[in-house]
């Protein structure tokens, strides 16, 4: 649904300013994760050496890719970037890893779409930093290695389960990304608005910060959108009633969730009265494919207490259903 206001995935528009933290000191959130990488990112400078291997997890939108670039720009080394599934061929991906240099950042985002053939080529290159190539075909075919430069891989997927074991393994530095506090959030819309030069009160900042999903991408263009309300109705600030008023025509609502994240509350509580019930029929009955909902839709609405996910399938909370206005089954677990 290319019009979903709150969908995580990244759009042309979302690159237009640079709202992008440039700095791990300007990067708002995920204290853990920056004073984990600050660490090893300042033992790695002092000993002139690559950084360890980085995995980023977590749901699309919350700054993987930006982090990815602060890693490099904090390292003093060039970042090439490359995405799983743009990886065709493993002479592709043998290609992009000749390029680099000494400790240079090579970033893979959606690292669980990769072919298997390309897979085994990172194994080596990751461990010891060698490419082992099969040049020919047949009888003809020998086997040539090609010494690499020391260089960090930096890989982001949506889901750690989507990784083969072998290659998490082969991350020393894990990092999982958490969904946004709204204060967190407050910081990033209060400080977007000052780089688009508009106005923005307290309550303002906290009306979109909480209707955002606990993600920048998302807040970032709430804001682009609730600021085309208040320029077109001549406002110099962006205050709560405002930001009100065209989240709510944008169809977000006073908990930040779209008509996607609705639809999906509306299918289990109706057609299956709270579930349990397999994500293969919620993805058939919302006509959504599964990896969309599991990855963009479900994260938000469980760390937000309103579905879970069980061996049997998915429930409803009773939250859920209050958030629905419906009065939930008393079979359900209060
Ligand atoms: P991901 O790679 O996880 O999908 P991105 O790194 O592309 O997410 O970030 C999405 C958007 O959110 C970017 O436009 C970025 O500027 C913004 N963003 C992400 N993290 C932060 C943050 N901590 N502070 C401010 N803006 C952020």
């Amino acid at each position: 649904d290319g019009e979903r206001m709150v969908t995580a995935e990244e759009r042309p528009d979302d690159a237009d300013v640079a709202l992008r933290p440039q700095r791990l000191a300007d990067f708002v959130g995920q204290a853990r994760a920056r004073e984990n990488l600050s660490v090893f990112i300042e033992a790695a400078r002092t000993r002139r050496e690559a950084l360890d291997h980085v995995l980023l997890v977590g749901p699309p939108g919350l700054g993987k890719t930006t982090m990815a670039q602060i890693v490099s720009r904090e390292l003093g080394v060039s970042f090439k970037a490359t995405a799983g599934p743009v990886i065709a061929k493993a002479g592709d991906l043998a290609a992009l890893l000749t390029n680099l240099e000494d400790r240079d950042v090579l970033f893979i985002d959606e690292i669980h779409r990769l072919s298997p053939a390309v897979e085994e080529i990172l194994y080596p290159a990751m461990e010891d930093f060698v490419l082992d190539l099969i040049i020919g075909e047949g009888p003809a075919a020998r086997s040539v290695r090609i010494d690499l430069a020391r260089f960090t891989l930096v890989g982001a997927t949506t889901r750690l389960g989507l990784l083969t074991n072998p290659l998490r393994d082969r991350f020393g530095i894990p990092i999982r990304l958490e969904f946004y506090s709204a204060e967190e959030l407050e910081a990033i819309v209060t400080r977007g608005a000052r780089l688009f030069g508009i106005g923005m009160t307290a309550d303002g900042a906290a009306e979109i910060a909480r209707r955002s999903r606990g993600t920048p991408r998302i807040a970032g263009r709430l804001l682009r959108r609730v600021r085309d309300f208040a320029i077109v109705a001549g406002k110099e600030a962006i205050d709560r009633a405002i930001a009100d008023d065209a989240l709510l025509r944008l169809e977000v609502d006073a908990a930040g969730l779209d008509t996607l994240d609705r639809r999906y509350l509306k299918v289990i509580a109706e057609n299956f009265g709270g579930g349990p019930v397999g994500i293969e029929t919620i993805a058939a009955a919302l006509s959504e494919p599964r990896d969309a909902i599991e990855e963009i839709v479900e994260p938000y609405l469980i760390q937000q207490g309103l579905t879970q996910r069980t061996p049997r399938g998915r429930v409803l909370t009773p939250a859920a259903f209050r958030h629905l206005g419906l009065a939930p089954p008393t079979s359900l677990p209060a």
